[in-house]
């Protein structure tokens, strides 16, 4: 078998040697009894006493037997392997001779032969049937030798009956009969032993595996402990991450919102709900500084109940939030009491935020966010605020400057009167409103009456306090839907949708009344202006948006023409 290999052959000689051990002490004692049986045959069987001399032969040769096996077993320790084996054998040889000759010495020798071959037996056993042969055929043809001499010389040694050719016979069956034991005992053995061998490998083996195993064991654990560890950093970064993807979509959310939703108080409340869904507060609200003074006012707010809100509303302006309101910076406290927080009054408020709103440096508003909880808010929530709050800002300051672009662009800067532009555009878009409904729109157009005089009389600088005193009085007597505007220097026009001619003829008048009884001042001079009215109404008098103006303009001049502070409506179509 391939697997036996020198390390497995030197085990299978030591395990030899100990059963060689063994058989050796064993054959010891088996001589003496041999000895001792033979001298009493002699004395009481056969009566035939052996001479002393046969005796003291006898004890030689055991003896010789003691000594060599005695070197045998101390010689093996000592040499290597090969040379070990080869002495071996040869000293097994040398104890077969000195067996065999000790038997041949025997009365009853013939029986006995088979003494000599026991330790044959083991070789047999050990080394196999075959290696065993050669020593068998030495102990048989030595035994012949042997028992031919001593039959000779040691007369009466022999018992008669089988001497000669009865003992060949016999000598033969014996070992025929001990090949025959040793073939089969040294076939089972030989199975045994090489299964104990494949079993002392495959253990071995299975040590080995388990050292592995062990060893695998190790790294597997190291690589979970690893894996652990990986998994826990991958978790953190992806808590890091879904934080970071819930700001990303919050801010985008925000920014959507801010180009999309004009109005700012819609998107003021847009924002106040984006906040508390983010952030999960119990409250969020937004107030925004008004006025000279810069006072806060609430512009959303999460806070239902009116008396609360109106807590929230009188105590906004309280000087715990001064950091915020008037230094700029985000404020944190996770152990509100009402006492240092006055607005959270009857709200069992824990914690909160205030963010200030800043443009330019300008403080435009804060947010505030409130937790019913004790230490609910941290330094992340807070920045994520201020991050909001930036978008928020902008947003404020871009309507801001839209407002004032869109004043700019539609309204007149003396009178704050729409201009003529927007004028236009808004008659074309009512008109159109009007005919697809069906509805009256009338048209208004006055003009201050000898204003070129009242110029050169009190100054260019009172005639502009009169258009805007005039105009301001005007737009407070109109409704939402009214269009007032600036037409030309001392012109002025009124657009009125859902209005039959009737009650625009009574508008003009009231007006025409109105502004005659106008005391204009500034810290000089007191005076008063007239003004010369133009009324004309779709579908009545006019039947185009042009037309309304031309025929509203006729009647103008009418009124002029008529002596002025006078009100002239226009003629009905054909
Ligand atoms: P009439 O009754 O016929 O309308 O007489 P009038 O003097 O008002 O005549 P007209 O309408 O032709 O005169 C317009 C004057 O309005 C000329 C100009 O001095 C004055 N005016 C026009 N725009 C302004 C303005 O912005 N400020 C001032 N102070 N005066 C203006
Ligand atoms: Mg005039
Ligand atoms: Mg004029």
């Amino acid at each position: 078998m391939d697997i036996i290999d020198h390390e497995s052959n030197e085990k299978t000689y030591t395990n030899y040697m100990k059963y060689e051990h063994g058989i050796t002490k064993t054959g010891w004692i088996i001589f003496v009894f041999l000895i001792l049986e033979d001298v009493l045959v002699r004395l009481f069987v056969v009566k035939q006493p052996s001479d002393l001399s046969n005796i003291i032969f006898q004890g030689l040769l055991l003896s010789i037997y003691i000594i060599l096996s005695i070197f045998k077993v101390s010689h093996a320790k000592n040499t290597s392997t090969n040379q070990k084996r080869k002495i071996f054998d040869l000293i097994k040889v040398f104890e077969i001779i000195t067996i065999v000759t000790l038997i041949s010495t025997m009365y009853h020798g013939v029986f006995f032969h088979f003494v000599a071959l026991l330790p044959i037996t083991f070789i047999s056993l050990t080394k196999g049937f075959r290696k065993a042969i050669p020593y068998i055929l030495l102990s048989f043809a030595f035994q012949m030798v042997a028992n031919l001499v001593a039959s000779t010389l040691l007369q009466g040694n022999m018992e008669n009956n089988i001497n000669g050719v009865p003992f060949v016979i016999i000598s033969i069956v014996q070992y025929l009969l001990f090949v025959l034991f040793c073939y089969i005992w040294s076939g089972i053995y030989n199975e045994y032993v090489r299964s104990e061998e494949e079993n002392n490998i495959l253990i071995d083996r299975l040590g080995d595996k388990y050292v592995q195993l062990e060893q695998a064991k190790k790294e597997i654990q190291s690589h979970y402990d690893k894996l652990i560890k990986s998994s826990n950093q991958l978790e953190e970064t992806n808590s890091r991450l879904t934080a970071s993807l819930a700001e990303f979509y919050t801010l985008q959310q925000i920014s959507q919102a801010i180009t999309s939703i004009f109005d700012m108080n819609e998107l003021l409340k847009f924002v106040n709900d984006v906040i508390i869904g983010v952030m999960g507060v119990s409250h969020s609200t937004i107030a925004l500084c008004y006025g000279p003074q810069n006072k806060l006012k609430v512009q959303v707010s999460s806070i239902f109940d009116k008396k609360d809100l109106a807590i929230v509303s009188d105590f906004i302006n309280c000087d715990i939030l001064k950091p915020s309101t008037e230094g700029g910076h985000s404020m944190i406290d996770n152990a509100v009491t009402e006492e240092d927080y006055p607005f959270t009054r009857g709200r069992n408020i824990k914690a909160m935020i205030c963010v200030p709103l800043l443009a330019k440096g300008k403080t435009l508003g804060i947010v505030l966010i409130e937790h019913s909880f004790k230490d609910a808010f941290d330094d992340e929530n807070m920045r994520l605020l201020e991050v909001i709050s930036q978008q928020v800002s902008i947003a404020i300051e871009n309507a801001r400057l839209y407002q004032q672009m869109h004043d700019l662009a539609t309204l007149d800067g003396l009178t704050g009167a729409y201009n003529r532009l927007y004028f236009n555009d808004k008659l074309q878009e009512e008109f159109k409103n009007a005919q697809a409904k069906g509805h009256d729109l009338s048209f208004i157009i006055f003009d201050i009456d000898h204003f070129k005089k009242f110029n050169d009389t009190y100054g260019h600088l009172f005639g502009d306090l009169v258009l805007k005193t005039l105009s301001s009085y005007i737009m407070k007597t109109l409704r939402k839907e009214d269009i007032y505007a600036r037409y030309g220097g001392e012109e002025f026009v009124i657009l009125m949708p859902y209005t039959t001619l009737e009650q625009a003829k009574e508008k003009a008048e009231d007006l025409r009344m109105g502004v005659s009884q106008l005391n204009i001042t500034d810290r000089v001079v007191s005076a008063s202006v007239t003004i010369s009215v133009g009324v004309s109404t779709y579908p009545e008098t006019a039947g185009r948006a042009q037309e309304l103006i031309s025929t509203a303009d006729d009647a103008l001049y009418e009124a002029k023409h008529a002596g002025r502070n006078l009100v002239r409506v226009a003629k009905p179509r054909n």
